[in-house]
């Protein structure tokens, strides 16, 4: 008789395998759940595809990516209409072949789809798996869809920022707040001589002459503080140990959240650029120099014949005199202007200090300028007693070069006044005229080389542009800087200071 168990203990263990059967449910739910949360935080569209069905399945996430929201049934057909067309060989090609059998059944792509919604073209990455039966044929193929749209998009702008980048003919680099090199594009290679391996992870002292190594440090605080140089010249070295003259533009990178993370340089040689300037320097050096003899005899024998005309000479003679005298001084002027900008930009200027009364320089200006003009009245406000410490022929010249302006810029019978007033231990020295005055955008260039401004008022008045370029430069060599307040139409008053002794 086959031995049975009590019906009791049957019970319990069939209660047991119950029980058993329903906790690995309960885990494989589990599963489920945990894994559907994972597959909607990523924001992943599953599909499932049975080949020999024809039936096709898709999520709500896979729906949403491609836009769809009607009732429309899914089948293969509606899924390849929505395959962009340029794309849908390459698509068609790949599903046949993870459905081979020879094959593994992957598959992973990236293609374009067009929206159900005309919402644009998308970009979409597909990864799935085709399972087969015994039978060898393509059963099942499950797999999820992504937008990667966004990636795809920054990708491609990347590309054509590479692409930039590369063609560029500046050289440009970047590096971290320490000065290391991050990148270095093919006119970096060119422009130094070093390639891309040879510089990324180096230091940029690699390119800096060893007496110019401060500049970086200045640089780096600057750009650490979130500022932006542009078109500093400078020189940098070659790996021949050539030096080349560049011009630097140099700006802080920032992450999303705005925290400074690196720097880019633009650099540009300039070299040409500059041996052109020396010659052109040079070049009015010498014209000027060449000028300045003949017109130094021209003026003494001017005044010669000046001082030998008696009374009764013919008051036509000695104005005509008078007026040739007055414009070979003009002349001789310019000259030394020319001269003046020459030694300036060979760094040749050098300041002779000495100690001197103030109202005696300024009332030596006036003077020789009223000699220049009879339709304008030239008045001082000084006093005598304060000394200074400058370069008393340059501080001359400056002060020239400013009452000289006044008198172009202002309309005949105007009134020009040059005088100074202390302030603390310094003395402000002025010129104010009441001429065609100057606006804000002109007077933020007007003491670059060669500006000039540009209107119809002052269109017929001949100049060269660099009288107040020397006088900027003559008070940066004395430590000073000259200003300017101006209104068009009311008139204008520059001024500069100097430490009183
Ligand atoms: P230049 O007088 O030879 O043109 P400057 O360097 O002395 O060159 O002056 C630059 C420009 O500044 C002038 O072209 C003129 O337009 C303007 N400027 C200078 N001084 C005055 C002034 N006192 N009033 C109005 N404009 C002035």
């Amino acid at each position: 008789m086959p031995k049975t168990l009590p019906l009791a203990k049957q019970i319990k263990e069939l209660q047991e395998k119950l029980a058993w059967y329903e906790e690995r449910e309960l885990e494989l739910r589990e599963r489920e759940a945990r894994l559907q949360m994972a597959v909607d935080a990523i924001k992943f569209g599953t599909w499932d595809y049975h080949p020999l069905t024809g039936e096709l399945s898709w999520s709500d996430e896979c729906k949403k990516i491609y836009g769809f929201t009607g009732d429309t049934e899914i089948n293969m057909k509606v899924f390849s209409e929505h395959i962009y067309p340029a794309d849908y060989d390459f698509v068609n090609n790949e599903i046949q072949k993870a459905m081979d059998p020879a094959g593994e059944g992957n598959y992973d792509i990236a293609y374009r789809i067009t929206r159900f919604d005309n919402a644009g073209v998308r970009w979409i990455r597909a990864k799935g798996k085709v399972y087969f039966n015994e039978k060898k044929q393509a059963e099942r193929f499950i797999g999820t869809v992504t937008d990667i749209t966004d990636t795809k998009t920054a990708e491609e702008k990347n590309a054509k920022l590479a692409a930039i980048v590369d063609s560029s003919d500046d050289a440009i680099v970047s590096k971290t707040l320490e000065g290391i090199i991050t990148s270095w594009n093919q006119s970096a290679e060119r422009t130094f001589g070093y390639t891309a391996e040879e510089m990324i992870g180096q230091s940029i002292l690699k390119i800096i002459p060893p007496d110019r190594h401060h500049e970086e440090v200045e640089i780096l605080s600057k750009l650490r503080r979130g500022e932006r140089m542009e078109h500093f010249e400078t020189r940098r070295m070659k790996k021949n140990g050539e030096q080349l003259d560049v011009s630097l533009t140099i700006s802080p990178m920032r992450d999303s959240q705005n925290n400074i993370i690196g720097l880019s340089k633009i650099a540009r040689d300039i070299t040409e650029k500059k041996q052109e300037e020396v010659r052109k320097n040079d070049f009015i050096a010498m014209v000027s120099h060449e000028l300045k003899t003949p017109l130094t005899s021209l003026r003494s024998y001017i005044q010669v014949l000046l001082v030998k005309a008696g009374d009764d000479e013919e008051p036509f003679k000695i104005n005509a005199l008078k007026r040739a005298d007055i414009q070979t001084k003009k002349m001789a002027a310019m000259i030394q202007d020319f001269l003046n900008l020459a030694k300036l930009e060979e760094g040749k200027i050098s300041l002779n200090k000495t100690r001197f009364d103030l109202d005696e320089l300024i009332k030596e200006i006036t003077d020789d300028a009223q000699y220049f003009t009879s339709a304008h009245t030239i008045k001082t406000e000084t006093h005598p007693g304060v000394i200074i410490e400058a370069d008393r022929d340059k501080i001359g010249q400056v002060l020239m070069n400013l009452v000289s302006n006044a008198i172009k810029y202002s309309p005949r019978g105007g009134e020009i006044i040059v005088g100074f007033e202390q302030k603390d231990n310094n003395v402000e020295i002025y010129v104010i005229d009441n001429g065609v005055g100057i606006n804000p955008v002109d007077q933020k260039n007007l003491f670059k080389r060669f500006y000039r401004v540009k209107n119809e008022e002052i269109r017929t008045i001949s100049g060269f542009g660099i009288g107040l370029y020397l006088v900027a430069e003559i008070m940066r060599y004395h430590n000073s800087e000259i200003k300017v307040k101006s209104e068009e139409g009311v008139g204008s008053r520059f001024s500069f200071q100097l430490p009183i002794i």
